[in-house]
C-alpha cells in the first residue's frame, strides 16, 4: 500500500504545455478522481504516474520512492483502461494469470490470486470462457481482475466504465466503490463524468486546460466551488448563473438585471457592499429555486415572476426551464408541482445558498 506525491509535474508536447505544475499528495488508500472536460490533461497526468509518458519537469513519488527514472513495469502499479485490452484467444483465467506467468510466479500462487480476484468480482463461473462470450460488464470485471491479481500498490484507472451502457455504468460505479473498500488500496481514477467523480471519489481534482482548479471532497466541491468553472462543471443539472448589478437604494442592497431585482441574504451583504455599482455573477443551484410556497411569503424580496419554457417531469422531481432577462435558468421542483408550460409562475430563490463570482477573474467573491 502506498500514497503518492506528485511534485510540480509539467508535461509539454513540443511547445505545447498540457499539464502545468500539477502538485498533489495522494493519501494511502485514497480513491482520488481526476475530472475535467476532454483535453484538460487527465490522461496525460495518469500516464506520467504510470511511467507511460515522460515527464518534462517535476517529481513523482510512489510511497517513499522517487520513480521518475523507474520503468512502468517496476513501479508497482496496475492500470485499467477504457478498452479492457483482453487477449481474445485466452480464457478469462489465462487473461488474469498471464501477467503473473510472465513474471514467473509459482503456479500455486497464481491459482490463489486468480481465484481470490474472481471471487471478489463474482466471476468464478466465467473463468473458462473466452472474452467474446462475455458481456461488456463481465469483460470490464476481467480487466479489473487482471489488475487485482498483481496486488499493486496503486491502481490507475482511465475511464474504465465509459464503454458500458448507462445502467451498467451505474451498477459498476457502486461495485468499484465496494471494491475499493474491500481492497483498501490507493486508486487514481480518470473520468470526464462529474457524476462518476462525485459518487466514487474520496477527493476530486477538477482540471481545466492543464491546470488544477480545485482539490476537494465531493460535497465541498458542490457547496463551496472556488470559481465559476468548478461551479458550472460539478452538479447536474448545472448551477444557474445570472448577471446582476449590485445597487444600493433606500439603505438596502439589491441585485438587479433587466427583468428582476432581488435582495441578497444578510450573510453576503458585507462582501457585496464592496461592489456597489458593479456587475457580479450570481450562481444558484436548481434545487434552491423553489416553487410558489410559504418560502416566498417569508422572503418576498427573493422571488420573481417568470414565464415557464419547458417542464420535464422525472418522477420524484420536475425540472423547470425558464428565462430571466438574457439568462436561461433551471429549477428543480418537487414531482407533484402543478407548474405548466407557457404560464407565468412565481419562483423563489433561496439566496442563502447563492454564490457570487467576479465576472472578470471568475473567482468566488
Ligand atoms: P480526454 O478526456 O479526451 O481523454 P484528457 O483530459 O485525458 O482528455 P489528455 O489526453 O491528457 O486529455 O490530453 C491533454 C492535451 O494533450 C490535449 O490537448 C491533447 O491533444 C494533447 N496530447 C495528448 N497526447 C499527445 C501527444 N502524444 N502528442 C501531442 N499532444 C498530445
Amino acid at each position: 500500500m502506498a500514497g503518492l506525491a506528485l511534485r510540480n509535474l509539467v508535461k509539454k508536447f513540443g511547445n505545447n504545455t498540457v499539464v502545468h505544475n500539477f502538485d498533489l499528495e495522494i493519501q494511502d488508500k485514497e480513491f482520488l478522481v481526476l475530472v475535467g472536460p476532454s483535453g484538460c490533461g487527465k490522461t496525460t497526468t495518469l500516464r506520467m504516474i504510470a511511467g507511460l509518458e515522460d515527464i518534462t519537469d517535476g517529481e513523482i513519488f510512489i510511497g517513499d520512492r522517487l520513480v521518475n527514472d523507474i520503468p512502468s513495469k517496476d513501479r508497482d502499479i496496475a492500470m485499467v483502461f477504457q478498452n479492457y485490452a483482453l487477449y481474445p484467444h485466452m480464457s478469462v483465467y489465462d487473461n488474469m494469470a498471464f501477467g503473473l506467468q510472465l513474471r514467473k510466479f509459482p503456479k500455486a500462487e497464481i491459482e490463489r490470486r486468480v481465484q481470490e480476484a474472481a471471487k471478489i468480482l463474482s466471476i468464478e463461473h466465467l473463468l473458462e470462457r473466452k472474452p467474446r462470450a462475455l458481456s461488456g460488464g463481465q469483460r470490464q470485471r476481467v480487466a479489473l481482475g487482471r489488475a487485482i491479481v498483481r496486488e499493486p500498490k496503486v491502481f490507475l484507472m482511465d475511464e474504465p466504465l465509459s464503454n458500458l451502457d448507462a445502467k451498467l455504468r451505474v451498477q459498476m460505479r457502486a461495485e468499484l466503490s465496494k471494491l475499493h473498500q474491500r481492497l483498501q488500496t490507493t486508486i487514481v481514477y480518470v473520468t470526464h463524468d462529474q457524476t462518476e467523480a462525485m459518487t466514487m471519489g474520496n477527493r476530486i481534482v477538477v482540471m481545466k486546460d492543464g491546470y488544477i482548479q480545485q482539490v476537494d471532497k465531493p460535497m465541498n466541491l458542490y457547496h463551496h466551488p472556488k470559481n465559476l468553472f468548478v461551479a458550472s462543471f460539478i452538479g447536474s443539472p448545472a448551477m444557474n448563473f445570472l448577471r446582476v448589478r449590485v445597487v444600493s437604494e433606500d439603505g438596502f442592497l439589491w441585485l438587479v438585471n433587466s427583468s428582476t431585482r432581488l435582495q441578497p441574504a444578510p450573510a453576503h451583504q458585507e462582501a457585496l457592499k464592496m461592489r456597489i455599482g458593479q456587475d457580479v455573477i450570481l450562481g444558484i443551484r436548481p434545487e434552491y429555486i423553489h416553487d410558489e410556497s410559504a418560502f416566498i411569503e417569508e422572503f418576498p424580496f427573493w422571488s420573481t415572476d417568470v414565464m415557464i419554457d419547458v417542464v420535464e417531469p422525472l418522477g420524484i422531481e420536475t425540472n423547470v426551464y425558464f428565462s430571466l432577462g438574457d439568462d436561461n435558468l433551471i429549477a428543480r421542483f418537487k414531482g407533484n408541482s402543478d407548474v405548466r408550460v407557457l404560464q407565468r409562475h412565481k419562483v423563489g430563490f433561496d439566496l442563502l445558498a447563492a454564490h457570487y463570482f467576479d465576472p472578470e477573474t471568475q473567482e468566488i467573491i
